[in-house]
């Protein structure tokens, strides 16, 4: 069975389709109509008959989209593209594809994505943690996303940062109204915010881990804190869900130095006498969200 993801995101959507061991059969995108719901849905109807055409064959369908599904009204919400907002997209999307259609959010796509074949692959509990322009997170059990009947599982990034110093208090607001939240920490933007804030110098995430790489001062000691605030936040995880495995996304995930450090930090955090989680870099990068798009569909 085929199994074929799509990521809908506000600019474009993107359509892969995976053999059974993974292997990409199919992969291309197309813009998002503007403001248009049904002109939307009707592009991924198109993006699917097409590929399906190509193939000669039939396959699953998962959505990877921001926002969640409600159990209670069967409609999403949260997501940034507002017109999808309120609307019962997945009854809708079944009804012109003709058949069930799973839908996650990008973090749970992602976490599943490197659960079933990527840097969590085999291991029995996977969380996968984006560090990005937000941070978010989803948990795969045995193959199986975790989602909840709040469909929240996962969403690290708005508790608060744990254990906080006295100069992280009350911490920067964050848009859901709260401060001090970890995404407000260990976001891209949190970080830039924070070097800012130290040292007086504007530099992007990317810049700040180039130079701290070659061993600029500043730029060091602010990877430091934000490595240690990591160390606490994924602490936290590990205490609740004890996973096998932690694997990274996000822009911040491709800051090396991480792996080896996070893991040297957050031990006095973790109420064990040793921690055996393992800290992993994600194996398929940008694609893990369509490919964990079509993992969704074949349901595994
Ligand atoms: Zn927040």
């Amino acid at each position: 069975m085929v199994s074929i993801g799509i990521d809908l995101g506000g600019t474009k959507i993107e359509i892969i389709a995976l053999a059974p061991d993974g292997s990409v059969l199919l992969r291309r995108r197309s813009a998002t109509p503007k403001a248009d719901y049904h002109g939307t849905l009707a592009a991924v109807a198109t993006l699917v008959r097409d590929a399906e055409g190509e193939l000669g064959t039939q396959g699953t369908v998962g959505i990877g989209t921001p926002g969640s599904i409600s159990r209670a009204t069967g409609t999403l919400r949260g997501s940034n593209s507002a017109c999808l907002n309120g609307m019962p997209i997945k009854a809708d999307l079944e009804a012109l594809l003709g058949r069930p259609v799973r839908i996650a959010n990008d973090a749970n796509c992602f976490a599943l994505s490197e659960a079933s074949d990527g840097a969590g692959a085999g291991a029995e509990v996977v969380f996968g943690a984006i560090l990005g322009t937000g941070v978010g997170g989803g948990m795969v059990v045995r193959g199986a996303l975790l989602t909840g009947p709040n469909a929240i599982a996962g969403e690290w990034g708005h508790n608060p940062l744990p254990w906080p110093k006295d100069d992280e208090r009350p911490g920067f607001p964050c848009f859901g109204g709260h401060r001090g939240c970890i995404e407000t920490f260990l976001s891209g933007p949190g970080i830039e915010r924070d070097h800012l804030h130290a040292h007086g110098e504007a530099l992007t995430a990317q810049q700040i881990a180039a130079r701290a790489a070659i061993g600029e001062a500043a730029c060091d000691a602010t990877l430091r804190r934000y490595e240690e605030r990591l160390a606490r936040a994924l602490a936290h995880v590990v205490n609740i869900v004890d996973p096998d495995v932690i694997v990274l996304g996000g822009g911040m995930s491709n800051v090396e130095r991480l792996y080896a450090s996070v893991p040297a930090l957050w031990g006095p955090w973790i109420f064990s006498d040793r921690v055996d989680t393992r800290l992993l870099r994600h194996h398929h990068g940008d694609s893990s969200g369509v490919r964990g798009a079509a993992w969704l569909g074949a349901a595994r």
